[in-house]
Parts: structure tokens; C-alpha cells; sequence
């Protein structure tokens, strides 16, 4: 019998910061290769239909998998281990795998916390999910299968990765079908599509260059604008974002990509991000003509010295005249930042705020605090140094300081954090530039203003 497969994308934990649901293209891939291989394939998106593990044991019952697949990124790891035990609680000889970022650098730690789960799949899961199913539909043992670590006699035991794929576009479009489009396009009507795997950069707090390698891999600019046309028909799709590591690594891509947009009429617009030090002037125009109204750059930090800790490559002044230009160009800059670096002190993290004030004067920013991702370089860094506070990976946010240095400590560090944001959106002169723009920015700001001065409130009587 053909094997059934049930994919899991698992809830956030209760009581952090929980990010908007999203699509997650990545379990769109793996379903989208199963089902070009006629595998009987469904996607249970927690998130995006607000499921709790209730809920889920409910959904899961209705179901017969032979295989269970869970993605997970650092803060939904215990989430997806905890519907790996609900898992096979219903369903005793149903497979458990997980993938994803943080089972790929934990995943012997993964199959020893967790005596529910059978396979870690790491980096690139798309044909090491389907040879497992192929495996276990020919009655074959997939303990050698390439990219997985499994338990064998007892043992665990981390089979050599998987090769990169190299070519992208034989890969089909994400099975967005089986998504929950409905709920996904009620919080935002933007699909998400990407373009590329991998960075040229080497940023020490960045998982995703280590989990898709170093080396860019592209789609061609025909493939995915085929993609986007396929989309624009088929559900009026005319709101797109990018969601590439760093969308402009080659430039002439990204021209050809816009040429081509332009050519077959699409009435589209479209966000992405990429590198201050990846754009020109010449790029941004091609880009804009073809829809683009905004671009997301990791800006990190204002001060030269902590960007150098990261090994982010790039300086301020590459920033200020990249933003000066997308401003100046009439796209709107989206600066996202990183408080509390190693390296940061109360200085350089109020340098980095003002910075961003000055940048960004009436658009939107996004502060993080920087978080020891497992498969970081800055996750080594704080282990070492005996520098980490907070293990449980609950907490793991990025919105909640969970190591200390010797220039900075997680009060401090909490404190600027807050001060960040309250700085940012309670400017009585970016809420007036924002009702410049237009009343539905106004509005926003003025929402944001309202929000921002709550938690100062909350924050402040908090640490009475
Ligand atoms: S530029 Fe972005 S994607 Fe590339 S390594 Fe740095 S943080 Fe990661």
C-alpha cells in the first residue's frame, strides 16, 4: 500500500512573542515533491488555524498516517516533540520525522530528548522525505538513507548529508492547495514564494546560510515569474514577497526576473529582502518598475564595531547611502536590527537606536534581540564563554534576552529592547510624517503609538 503522509507544521508555545502565521513554503515543497510522486499527502498548518495540541490530537485521530513529517525553527522544537509523542500515542507504527533549522543542528539531542520520534531529516528535506516514504513502501530498512540521523540497534546514528539540489527549477511549485489558504489570506493577502536557496555571506548569528549552504543556488528568472503568473490566475494573486535569504545576490537575475514580469503584464506589487551592499541604483529603478514597493535589509547594528563582531560585511555608511536610495527612489526600507550582540554595550545598542531613527525617519523597523540559534557560530560563542542563561527554547524568540556578556546583561539588555521600540513608534514627529503618507499610515502609527505606550506602561510597572 502507497504510504500516507501527514505534514505538521506545530503551534508556537504559549506564552512568548507568537509571529503571524505564515505559509511555510517549506513543507509546501516536500508535499508538493511527494505528490508528484502520487503520494496521498495532507498538511495540518497549527498556526495558521490557530490548533492547539488538543485540537491536533483531535486532527491527527481522524487520520491514518504511515508517516508523520514536523517542521520546526528553534522556539516551535518542544511543540513539534510534543506532537511527536501525540503522534504515537494514536498511531504506534506511524513513522515520526522532524526537520527543519534547529533539528538539523539537534538532531541526535532531538532523538535523545525524545524517545517518540524516529528521524531527524536535516537541511534540505525534499528527497530525503521522499526516499524514506519509498523506502517504506518497498518494506526496505532507511536507516542509510542519505541526510537523516535515526536510531539503529540502540544506537543513534547520523548518516553523511544529502548533496544540495542543484538545479531548483525541477522542483514543482509549493502544494499550496493543501494549505489553509483561506485563514492564511484573512491575516494578510501576500503569497509568499522563493527564489533561490543559500547565502554568499557568513553571518556569525545566521542558521539559515548553514542550513542551505554557502553557495547561491538560483531559480531562472523564467521559472519563477512562470510561478507567479501561475498564481496570479489561478487565485488573483497580486500581492507577493520574496522570501529569499538575500534576494539580490545576482544582480542580473533580478533584471531579467522584473524584464520579465513587465512582460507578461503582470499587475503585481511585491517585497523582498536582501543585503545593503547587494542593490544599485540601476537595480532598484528595474525593481520598482515592476512592482516592487519595499525592501528588507538586515541593518543589524548602527555601530561599525559590533557589525564586525557579527561578521555581517557591511558597514554604516554602506547602510545610510543604501536606504538614502531606496528612500530617495520612493520604495520604502525596512530595517531590521539586532540588539545585543557580543560585543554590544549600553553605548553601541543606543548608537544602533538613533541610528535606525535617523535612517528610517516614517517607516517601520524590527528590532530582535540576538538569540544563540543551535548551528550558529554565536551559539558556540555563548557556550563557551559560559555566557548562556535561558535554555529553554520556549523563550527562544528573539524577542527575550537569553544570554549575558561581560558588557551587557539581560536587564540592560531587556531594558533596551523596550526603549527601542517606545523611541521608535511613540515619536510624536513619525506619527505626524505617517498621517503625511495617508490616513491608513496614520492610522497604523497612530494603533502602533497606542500599543507601544501599553507595553512602556506594562514594562514599567512589571519592574516596579
Ligand atoms: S546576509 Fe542574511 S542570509 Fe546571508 S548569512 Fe547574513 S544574515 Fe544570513
Amino acid at each position: 500500500m502507497r504510504p500516507r503522509v501527514t505534514l505538521v507544521n506545530p503551534p508556537y508555545p504559549i506564552n512568548p512573542h507568537q509571529h503571524m502565521p505564515f505559509p511555510q513554503l517549506g513543507l509546501g515543497y516536500l508535499a508538493a515533491v511527494l505528490e508528484e510522486n502520487q503520494y496521498e499527502v495532507d498538511v495540518i498548518d497549527c498556526q495558521a488555524l490557530y490548533i492547539n495540541y488538543d485540537e491536533f490530537k483531535r486532527e491527527i485521530s481522524k487520520r491514518q498516517p504511515d508517516i508523520v513529517g514536523l517542521t520546526s525553527i528553534t522556539l516551535t522544537y518542544k511543540s513539534a516533540l510534543h506532537l511527536a509523542k501525540i503522534v504515537k500515542e494514536l498511531h504506534p507504527n506511524c513513522l515520526t520525522v522532524l526537520g527543519g533549522p534547529h533539528a538539523t543542528f539537534w538532531d541526535e539531542e532531538a532523538l535523545q530528548e525524545c524517545p517518540h520520534l524516529d528521524v531527524v531529516v536535516r537541511k534540505e528535506g525534499e528527497y530525503t522525505l521522499l526516499e524514506l516514504v519509498q523506502r517504506l513502501e518497498a518494506g526496505k530498512s532507511f536507516h542509510d538513507v542519505q541526510g537523516i540521523t535515526c536510531r539503529k540497534d540502540g544506537k543513534i546514528v547520523v548518516n553523511p548529508d544529502r548533496p544540495y539540489i542543484e538545479n531548483l527549477d525541477e522542483l514543482p511549485y509549493p502544494a499550496r492547495h493543501l494549505w489553509p489558504l483561506e485563514s492564511l489570506r484573512k491575516v494578510e493577502d501576500v503569497f509568499y514564494l522563493t527564489t533561490s536557496r543559500g547565502c554568499t555571506s557568513w553571518c556569525e548569528f545566521c542558521e539559515a546560510v548553514r542550513m542551505f549552504g554557502r553557495r547561491f543556488r538560483m531559480r531562472s528568472p523564467k521559472n519563477v515569474v512562470d510561478e507567479i503568473e501561475y498564481l496570479y490566475k489561478t487565485y488573483d494573486a497580486t500581492q507577493f514577497t520574496f522570501c529569499d535569504d538575500a534576494f539580490t545576490v545576482d544582480k542580473s537575475r533580478i533584471e531579467e526576473l522584473c524584464a520579465e514580469i513587465l512582460k507578461r503584464n503582470l499587475k503585481i506589487i511585491w517585497n523582498c529582502g536582501t543585503r545593503v551592499d547587494m542593490v544599485t541604483k540601476e537595480l532598484l529603478i528595474k525593481m520598482k518598475e515592476a512592482g516592487c514597493v519595499s525592501v528588507w535589509f538586515g541593518v543589524e547594528s548602527g555601530s561599525q564595531e559590533v557589525l564586525d563582531e557579527m561578521q555581517k560585511g557591511i558597514s554604516t555608511d554602506q547602510t545610510v547611502r543604501t536606504v538614502g536610495l531606496v528612500r530617495e527612489l520612493g520604495l520604502q526600507p525596512v530595517p531590521n536590527v539586532l540588539l545585543g550582540f557580543p560585543g554590544e554595550t549600553k553605548e553601541t545598542a543606543w548608537k544602533t537606536i538613533k541610528f535606525v531613527e535617523k535612517l528610517c525617519p516614517d517607516t517601520i523597523a524590527f528590532f530582535n534581540i540576538a538569540t544563540p540559534l543551535p548551528g550558529t557560530p554565536l551559539y558556540d560563542r555563548v557556550k563557551e564563554n559560559g555566557w548562556l542563561r535561558i535554555t529553554d527554547f520556549n523563550l527562544y524568540d528573539c524577542n527575550t534576552p537569553i544570554f549575558e556578556t561581560p558588557t551587557l546583561s539581560m536587564k540592560e539588555l531587556e531594558e533596551l529592547y523596550e526603549k527601542a521600540f517606545q523611541r521608535f513608534y511613540l515619536r510624536p514627529t513619525y506619527i505626524l510624517r505617517m498621517w503625511a503618507k495617508g490616513w491608513t499610515y496614520g492610522l497604523s502609527a497612530t494603533r502602533n503609538a497606542f500599543r507601544y505606550l501599553l507595553r512602556a506602561i506594562k514594562f514599567t510597572l512589571r519592574n516596579l
